[in-house]
């Protein structure tokens, strides 16, 4: 898609009901694409025996990765558990590791769970008509933990790079479950062995 013209201004309605969240294209993952990354690999298989479900999906716009432009877009993360675990995005590292993102939560809840090469971790929760800085050296993952779609607007240094590599080699230290008395933050017991395939 390269409907905008990023040498000049343009604006873009990201209204859900009628904007460029209804009409442009998204690129989607569904359980099956992502299923060794929930801890719970036997829950995913049960669920993948039935059906695949729709985890998230995102617009990207086109934007020419350029140095000094902005890429921006939504990504609409829909609500469900894998066994305790919430539906999450896949998480990224940029590739360009010094490069920092926002996010702006539209509606919805959830969490944002980052963490650095170095293993030190943060989780902030993602809360409608809040905005959430990624800094710089941080992988990402946006966490649904409410029942309704979590929506996200994003934008990043357009040339950042996207290494989902890393993460979908060694897993996030950290997990965000769903337990009777709320939502929490745990370690993650399959990162050391290296978690998915
Ligand atoms: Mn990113």
């Amino acid at each position: 898609m390269n409907q905008f013209n990023w040498d000049t201004s343009f604006s873009v309605d990201f209204d859900l009901e009628s904007g460029i969240s209804k009409k442009a294209e998204t690129t989607k993952r569904y359980l099956s694409q992502m299923k060794d990354m929930y801890y719970d690999t036997d829950s995913a298989e049960r669920i993948l025996e039935e059906s695949d479900p729709l985890i998230y999906e995102f617009h990207e716009l086109g934007c020419p990765e350029r140095s000094g432009d902005l890429a921006f877009g939504t990504t609409i993360l829909y609500p469900g558990c894998v066994g305790d675990e919430y539906y999450m995005t896949k998480g990224h590292f940029h590739t360009i590791l010094e490069t920092a993102e926002v996010y702006y939560t539209l509606s919805g809840e959830g969490y944002m769970v980052m963490e650095n090469p170095e293993g030190d971790t943060l989780e902030l929760p993602l809360r409608a008509g809040e905005a959430v800085y990624v800094p710089r050296r941080y992988a990402h993952r946006s966490v649904n933990t409410g029942d309704q779609p979590l929506v996200m607007f994003y934008t990043f240094g357009a040339d950042a790079g996207h290494d989902y590599g890393t993460i979908e080699t060694k897993g996030y230290h950290k997990l965000i479950v769903k337990r009777e008395e709320g939502t929490a933050v745990i370690d993650n017991p399959k990162w050391k062995q290296g978690a998915a395939v």
